[in-house]
């Protein structure tokens, strides 16, 4: 795979796009009726999911879907450490009024669950939703939750999620270790531990 820190595709492109159809067509079979949707993803690692999906609903007969994209700070690090538990530090503005309209939410994983969680009170408490749903390309299986993160995903669960994967670090497909890897079309597991392969890491990040 090149970069030694990528050690295995977990996901591959077909499967992913194969899923991102069947996952439209659900989503789109449960909106039957309902216009005026507002698809909200989570900037940046909900960017290339939210633009597959987004064609995807309309492929499978969506219409009159409005896009938006909202920042989240979530954790500070390029990895999150033991130590980042439900740290949501802030929610970015929104470009339109989604008071009284129907939401639904997009981000690239569930890991703990605390973002998803934050982000769909946001907008049923703090913007005035008339209803949230959440859909996140990947949710994690934790091999060792906390008891704080057991009860918030046994009460709070995702509507739609596109692949479960193991408790890794995982790339590609939008998500990212330290900015690097976003445009992989597949997901990788990734050991951020690891050297980079070039000198390219080592330079100072434009933004
Ligand atoms: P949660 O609040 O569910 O613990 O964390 C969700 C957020 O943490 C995601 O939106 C994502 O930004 C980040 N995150 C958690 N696990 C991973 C991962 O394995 N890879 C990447 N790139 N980001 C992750
Ligand atoms: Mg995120």
């Amino acid at each position: 795979m090149g970069d030694p820190r990528l050690i295995s595709v977990l996901i591959d492109e077909a499967s992913i796009s194969r899923r991102i159809d069947e996952l439209s067509h659900a989503i789109a079979r449960d909106y039957v009726g309902i216009t005026g949707l507002v698809v909200v993803g989570v900037m940046k690692g909900a960017c290339i999911f939210t633009a597959d999906l987004v064609r995807g609903l309309s492929r499978a007969g969506m219409s009159g879907i409005r896009v938006e994209f909202i920042r989240v700070s979530t954790y500070g690090n390029e990895v999150k450490g033991p130590e980042d538990r439900g740290r949501v530090t802030s929610i970015g503005n929104l470009t339109c009024d989604v008071a009284g309209r129907r939401v639904l939410l997009v981000d690239d994983i569930v890991d703990q669950g605390f973002t998803m969680h934050a982000m769909k009170r946001h907008f049923l408490e703090a913007l005035g939703a008339s209803e949230v749903r959440t859909c996140a390309f990947l949710q994690k299986r934790l091999t060792n939750p906390t008891a704080e993160v057991q009860a918030l995903r046994s009460s709070f669960q995702v509507d739609y999620y596109g692949f479960e994967v193991d408790d890794l670090w995982v790339v590609g497909y939008g998500l990212d270790v330290a900015e690097e890897f976003r445009e992989l079309p597949y997901v990788a597991a990734c050991d951020p531990t690891k050297k980079a392969s070039s000198d390219e890491s080592q330079v100072t990040p434009l933004c």
